[in-house]
């Protein structure tokens, strides 16, 4: 069996931006040190609308393969090796927004049979056997039927590894403490009219916003915030940055969070507010 780093991260995602925007800091934190960061992401964004004027006749597969460029870009940035397609390139097409015709279309993502797509999962998590997932919640986070789907199908796999031989010990759902995404916003009205955003977002528009008292775990992520900033940037058809804020092709600026939350939904913690995804694992013997 090839010798594995003793602290295995994995990450499912439903398009290239989704793993820089809420995972990139933490990404690059465990990346460099030392642990295997395995991302998967679900669809190439083949329905995503695109910023720059010059990159607006990308529409469909050649968006989709230009994205895999950009995401293999941030990846660069975030120092991280494995990053892989579920079911290979192209294999789950990008969903568009909940209620648009492209939900209908048999090669979409919403249209997956979970347990189908939750297989090739699984064959990455036994082949990685991380002891910890992180993924969106049942909402997706903000209701985008990819990201919904890729919740189902993360979750789907990690209870059809347990069956196979890998429980995973620790699963993590995406989230923002309400109170910090209060304080950010109520900076960014302030900070609106130096920024060369159209308008302020809402906190609604914000995946992930729960009271604080679900929040288990932050990394502190200030030491990686140039990376993850990069890696944002790198994503340029999908996000304009100008820290610390960015925007998506809405023009609406959001805060951009160099210290990230989660929930830790599956398995035992370590502190009631752990600094760290592995606390608590006994990582020799797991590993
Ligand atoms: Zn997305």
């Amino acid at each position: 069996m090839t010798e594995q780093p003793a602290r295995r991260l994995l990450l499912v995602h439903a398009h290239p931006d989704d793993e820089s925007i809420n995972n990139g800091a933490t990404m690059a934190a465990y990346a460099a040190g030392g642990a295997r960061v395995t991302l998967v992401t679900c669809t190439l964004g083949e329905l995503g609308e695109v910023i720059p004027p010059e990159l607006q006749h990308l529409t469909g597969a050649a968006l989709g393969e230009y994205r895999l460029g950009e995401l293999t870009a941030a990846m660069r940035e975030l120092g991280v090796e494995d990053f892989r397609q579920l079911g290979g390139p192209g294999r789950y097409t990008d969903s568009g927004m909940m209620g648009l015709a492209d939900n209908d279309d048999p090669a979409c993502f919403w249209q997956a049979d979970v347990d189908e797509a939750a297989r090739h999962l699984v064959e990455v998590i036994l082949e990685v056997r991380p002891q910890v997932l992180v993924t969106y919640d049942d909402n997706g986070g903000y209701g985008h039927p990819d990201h919904i789907q890729a919740h189902r199908v993360a979750m789907r796999a990690a209870e059809l590894a347990a069956g196979a031989g890998w429980q995973i010990p620790k699963i993590y759902w995406n989230r923002v403490p309400r109170s910090v995404a209060e304080g950010a916003f109520a900076r960014l009205a302030e900070d609106l009219p130096g920024l060369p955003f159209f308008k302020a977002a809402v906190i609604d528009d914000v995946p992930g916003v729960v009271p604080d008292e679900r929040i288990t775990t932050e990394i502190d992520g200030t030491a990686h915030a140039a990376a993850k900033a990069a890696a944002m940037r790198a994503h340029a058809t999908q996000i304009e940055v100008a820290e610390p804020y960015f925007a998506l092709s809405n023009e609406q600026a959001q805060p951009l969070f160099t210290t990230e939350y989660y929930e830790l939904v599956r398995g035992e913690g370590g502190e009631p507010r752990e600094a760290d995804l592995f606390a608590g694992l006994d990582i020799e013997e797991a590993s």
